[in-house]
């Protein structure tokens, strides 16, 4: 069961992340189209898959959410009233905006949408979420850089919505505000290029010796300074609800379906534990078992921090050996249903014999070994590569859902960390 209050939104980069998303249990979901939204490359929805999108949430009981959040130049905006008319039209649940012009502009032609400050417009006290409460944003992502005291502070002082960061990449500057990239590469991150050079390993030249460069090293691979872990707030979510937090949102629109999908489930199953017990005993707030957690650790990350929730993060909050830590599993296949029957879109390689685990809605992973694979016209096959859609025979035989995923341990090495 859904909790009656908070949302989980999730990143929907494209029509399938959209789909797993909505199947693993979000609320809401957030995505950007062709035109003023950060996050350039996430593979952002045309108008005609922005309909679909609409479509298969609103059919689903879900809300959707367009990001319009670049800080806007005079010459976007012969295009923008067009675009934001076209939402409306389609009727999108809200849209996200960052740029005070952008609002005004929404508020005269489309009044009766709702408007969300996004996260780059760094709200980090309560007068300026009254501000912009005052400009009529329905809801407000706080900035990240937010403990639980304030948070609750705000929560407090303000009628609007609050969304919240709970899991994802961070910036090491104050949110998107950031002009590392620009400077190194070109690619503007206030207008969604970001190349993530805060990723990149550094050295270190002396003035009077160029090109004669200096290691700044940890260990023989070097120091990724600029690299903070991520977001991981999976833990705090009972203190998060009790603050009267209204959204949860995961970032991740780049993030492949495996991860995003993977996320989805975890939170999801975490928000119904935290609110069936409230309901068996409503005085107490639960704490969570460390189930939630050891799920997360299986999609890969650059290892978690909970960032400024107790106070500002240090050196421990930072990833400095490498750009991120080995992943164990790796995505397998998606599951499609075509004319009432299922079917496997391959991701990884397979054959007869693999052992694999399916993500079931929920915590439930379900072990099995794939018997033989048939390829769409039956053909019996004894190795599918990346691509291929296929019908499998298993031990034993599973209730497969259509866009559950199924994962597979990657390589040697983390095959024995499993083991162990
Ligand atoms: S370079 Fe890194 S810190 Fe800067 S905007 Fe990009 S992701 Fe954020």
């Amino acid at each position: 069961m859904k909790h009656p209050h908070c949302e989980l939104l999730a990143p929907a980069g494209n029509l399938e992340k959209l789909k797993i998303a909505i199947h693993y249990g979000a609320d809401a979901v957030y995505l950007g189209g062709k035109q003023f939204s950060l996050r350039a490359h996430a593979g952002n929805f045309n108008e005609d898959e922005l309909r679909k999108a609409v479509s298969f949430c609103h059919d689903n009981q879900a809300r959707l959410f367009v990001t319009v959040n670049i800080f806007a130049h005079n010459r976007d905006f012969d295009k923008l009233a067009g675009y934001l008319r076209f939402l409306a039209e389609i009727e999108v649940d809200g849209l996200i905006i960052s740029d005070p012009g952008i609002i005004r502009l929404a508020k005269k032609i489309i009044p009766a949408m709702s408007l969300h400050l996004s996260t780059q417009a760094n709200v980090t006290n309560w007068n300026s979420a009254l501000f912009w409460q005052e400009q009529g944003v329905s809801r407000i992502n706080l900035a990240r850089e937010l403990g639980l005291d304030e948070i609750s502070l705000i929560r407090e002082k303000i009628k609007a919505k609050i969304e919240i960061f709970v899991h994802g990449a961070l910036c090491i500057s104050y949110s998107g505000r950031c002009l590392l990239s620009l400077y190194l590469t070109g690619r503007d991150a206030n207008r969604g290029l970001c190349a993530h050079p805060c990723r990149y390993s550094y050295r270190l030249e002396e003035r009077k010796r160029p090109g004669q460069y200096f290691p700044v090293e940890e260990d023989r691979r070097g120091t990724y300074i600029f690299n903070s872990k991520d977001l991981c707030l999976i833990n705090r979510l009972p203190e998060l609800l009790a603050a009267g937090v209204d959204s949860l949102k995961i970032e991740g629109r780049m993030k492949g379906i495996y991860y995003a999908g993977g996320l989805v489930r975890i939170y999801r199953a975490a928000l119904d534990y935290i609110n069936q017990s409230l309901r068996d005993n409503p005085d107490q707030v639960p704490g969570l078992g460390p189930e939630f957690m050891s799920e997360i650790m299986k999609l890969g990350s650059r290892g978690y921090t909970e960032n400024f929730m107790d106070g500002p993060p240090g050196r421990d909050d930072m990833l400095y050996e490498g750009p991120r830590v080995d992943q164990v599993y790796v995505p397998a296949m998606l599951i499609g249903k075509k004319d009432g029957r299922i079917f496997f879109a391959v991701r990884h390689k397979i054959e007869p014999g693999d052992q694999l685990q399916y993500m079931a809605q929920g915590l439930a992973n379900q072990d099995f070994t794939i018997r033989s694979i048939r390829d769409m016209s039956g053909r019996e096959l004894d190795q599918v590569q990346p691509g291929s859609q296929v019908f499998l025979d298993t031990d034993p035989l599973i209730n497969w859902e259509e866009y559950g995923l199924v994962r597979k341990i990657g390589n040697r090495l983390s095959r024995e960390a499993v083991r162990e």
